[in-house]
């Protein structure tokens, strides 16, 4: 009898979601350099267990560390001892992902998922769910929609793409979503997205006479191993599932797995980070996959790679602070994109090169994807600015969808019209 129920609390502990209880979200503002080494060696004391919502960067420049409960008093002593300044930005996290979850059950019981038309895009999904509304999107719109299975993750789960075409041959423009499996509202944005475009085409003309010339390719789930464990593990988790020889930490940042400076500045090589590189460039299935692609298809014309949060548009490069020879016109895209974006709601976007707007970052897909040729390059940092960070609020999702199409749009108008 013991035995079984030792074995029980083992299968309890084993599938149970981790729970952040009591956990906040600091913001911190270092004031000078000094300050700002301060705070990066946090990152050193491991078993304080924090996580680098944003990392140190720079005096003036915030950092958000989600802190457990039981490392909350030992990081306030040491930024108060330091006179560091940091404000409460989450209260209890837990209680977040609560209300997160509420809205799902409520949420899936209102929806019809047999239909994209009744299908509810304000609320998250899980990963089987975003595969049927795949299906369902294919099925009902055959002579425009396809999916195509350009890999399978560490994990083996099928890496689905949906194709969006009218003939053969053409230029395409790729949109990925989810490469960190946390930041849910890209995700959720990236079915919204393949709605848009399904029912547009033959309504919007700008969209028309897009598909008219090119194809678009967006990949919604870009790391699927990782977006199943934020449903049923860990919600914070960003990495990919792949184990790492000598280690017990799990997962590379596909992020920095990236051939563009692979190694550099902006990476960490300990697999217990949260930007860890990988073994190699491309080690990451996730990432090898879209590599493939890109190389065997040739002819992709634009590529954006969504993430969150911060509320940022932006180009190469992040590994190195050379400037790319297309600066200035990557640089007025951006601008008239996130002047679209916020005409909707107001929502402010900074923009620039990664390296000067948010930090240096090396391995990063956009760097890869502009050295391949791909000239209109651009990765965003959608919703918010950290007042919920991750745990975005589920009635935010099609705002963020809509106001993140008017920028794609852009992006894709000015793709089409110039082609090279
Ligand atoms: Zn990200």
């Amino acid at each position: 009898m013991k035995g079984v129920l030792a074995l029980l609390a083992l299968v309890a502990a084993v599938t149970s979601m981790e729970n952040f209880s009591g956990q906040q979200v600091l913001r911190i503002l270092p004031a000078n350099e000094e300050q700002v080494d301060l705070v990066r060696e946090l990152e050193n004391y491991e078993d304080l267990k924090l996580d680098f919502w944003m990392g140190p960067t720079r005096p003036e420049r915030f950092v958000d560390i989600r802190v457990p409960f039981f490392s909350l008093q030992d990081v306030k002593v040491y930024l108060e001892f330091h006179n560091i300044q940091y404000s409460i930005m989450i209260q209890d996290l837990q209680e977040l992902l609560d209300e997160e979850r509420r809205d799902m059950k409520i949420g899936r019981a209102l929806e019809n998922a047999r239909s994209t038309d009744t299908f509810n895009y304000a609320v998250y999904h899980t990963f089987d769910e975003i595969n049927n509304f795949i299906d369902t999107l294919v099925a009902e719109n055959p002579s425009l929609v396809s999916k195509i299975q350009i890999g399978r993750s560490y994990e083996g789960r099928p890496l689905n793409v949906l194709k969006f075409s009218t003939g053969a041959n053409r230029p395409a423009f790729w949109i990925d979503t989810g490469i960190h499996s946390r930041e849910w509202v890209t995700q959720a944005s990236g079915l919204w997205f393949a709605k848009k475009i399904a029912k547009d085409y033959g309504r919007d003309a700008s969209l028309t006479s897009t598909l008219n010339r090119m194809d678009i390719y967006l990949e919604i789930v870009t790391n699927p191993d990782g977006y199943v464990y934020t449903h049923t593990r860990d919600r914070m988790w960003r990495k990919t599932r792949s184990p790492n020889t000598g280690s017990t930490c799990i997962g590379t940042d596909p992020n920095r797995n990236w051939d563009a400076g692979f190694g550099g500045a902006g990476s960490s090589s300990n697999p217990c980070s949260e930007t860890y590189r990988g073994r190699a460039a491309h080690s990451e299935p996730e990432v090898k996959a879209i590599v493939d692609f890109v190389k065997s298809h040739g002819n992709i014309k634009g590529f954006v790679s969504i993430h969150s949060y911060s509320q940022m548009l932006l180009y190469p490069y992040g590994y190195t602070s050379a400037r790319t020879p297309d600066n200035a016109e990557l640089d007025s895209v951006a601008r008239t994109a996130v002047t679209a974006l916020s005409s909707l709601y107001g929502t402010q976007y900074t923009y620039g090169s990664i390296i000067t707007t948010i930090y240096q970052a090396s391995g990063g897909t956009v760097d890869w994807t502009y050295n391949q040729g791909i000239k209109y390059s651009y990765t965003f940092e959608l919703r918010d600015t950290g007042r919920y960070g991750f745990a975005l609020p589920a009635n935010q999702i099609i705002p963020t969808a809509e106001e993140t199409w008017l920028a794609l749009t852009k992006l894709i108008e000015h793709t089409r019209n110039n082609l090279y």
